[in-house]
């Protein structure tokens, strides 16, 4: 935003609005207007109507900047969900699959020992002498353990393995289900954006055409109590003798200068601009 701008025209009272306690609002500068003096509002109850009627337009606009900035975060939320999701499925994966080497280790190792047993029985045939055979049969006794260790731990983990298929299964249904929430969820924000887009860029034009209406320091002002302000709002209606912005208290002869439309009044809590209901009511539509 521009700095503040004087205009050639002294306005004692937007000038005492500008800059109350600076101090700094007496030295005029001649600086060429931007917008043509015929279509700017002269009366203070006409600036008054063209201020408010900016703010219900920038206020919109504001409004369909957080709807849409709201839903992103949800998008993001979801991704994340799914990211979590999918490392435990590769997680489980993995650890399947080196269940599954363990299992086909395990089967070999039990062929070998069938094997050795095979090979020793054949063996024992054609003995020499007791001690050979003997040998042989502790041989074919130790293979025959071995053999029945290598069948128990393929089926502890065989076992180990569909249980965690079981758990892998469930776990792809649930990241199917958000993958399905995560489209229509990106869809429908597609859509929204599309169509807070179309509705921004009209507002934004009714925006900038509105504030060829009004003079530039008020604009000015409009716009730093409009930064300050936590809500975005600088031009507030009276609303049961209290600012609509801070609810502060306004006192009966300020209202009724309010009311009066001679010179524009700002809240001396807030710095807000105060509007009365003939104003406020005639800015019903934008
Ligand atoms: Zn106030």
């Amino acid at each position: 935003m521009a700095k503040s701008r004087k205009t050639k025209k002294t306005d004692k009272d937007t000038e005492k609005m500008i800059n109350p306690s600076t101090g700094t609002a007496g030295s005029p500068v001649d600086v060429p207007e931007t917008t043509t003096e015929e279509s700017i509002e002269k009366t203070v109850k006409s600036k008054l109507t063209a201020l408010y009627r900016l703010q219900s337009i920038d206020f919109q606009i504001d409004r369909l900047r957080s709807v849409r900035g709201e839903l992103p975060l949800e998008v993001q939320d979801l991704e994340d969900e799914i990211a979590g999701l999918e490392t435990r499925v590769e997680k489980f994966n993995s650890e399947i699959q080196e269940l599954e080497t363990e299992i086909s280790n395990k089967k070999i190792a039990a062929q070998e020992s069938l094997e050795l047993i095979k090979k020793y029985e054949a063996q024992q045939m054609n003995v020499r002498n007791n001690r050979e055979y003997d040998s042989l049969s502790k041989e074919i006794e130790y293979q025959t353990l071995e053999a029945q260790l290598a069948e128990k731990k393929m089926k502890e983990f065989a076992a180990e393995a569909e249980a965690k298929r079981e758990l892998l299964n469930d776990l792809d249904e649930e990241l199917a289900e958000r993958q399905k929430n995560l489209e229509e969820k990106v869809a429908e924000l597609n859509d929204i954006v599309a169509e807070t887009e179309k509705d921004e860029a009209v507002l934004l034009k009714k925006s900038e055409e509105q504030r060829a209406r009004i003079e530039e320091r008020l604009l000015t002002a409009y716009q730093r109590i409009r930064d300050n302000a936590r809500n975005g709002l600088a031009v507030v209606p009276v609303e049961r003798d209290a600012c609509g912005g801070c609810f502060n208290k306004i006192p009966p002869q300020r209202h009724l200068d309010i009311r009066l439309h001679k010179k524009i009044i700002v809240c001396e809590y807030c710095g807000r601009i105060l509007v009365d209901d003939e104003i406020m009511n005639s800015v019903q539509d934008v």
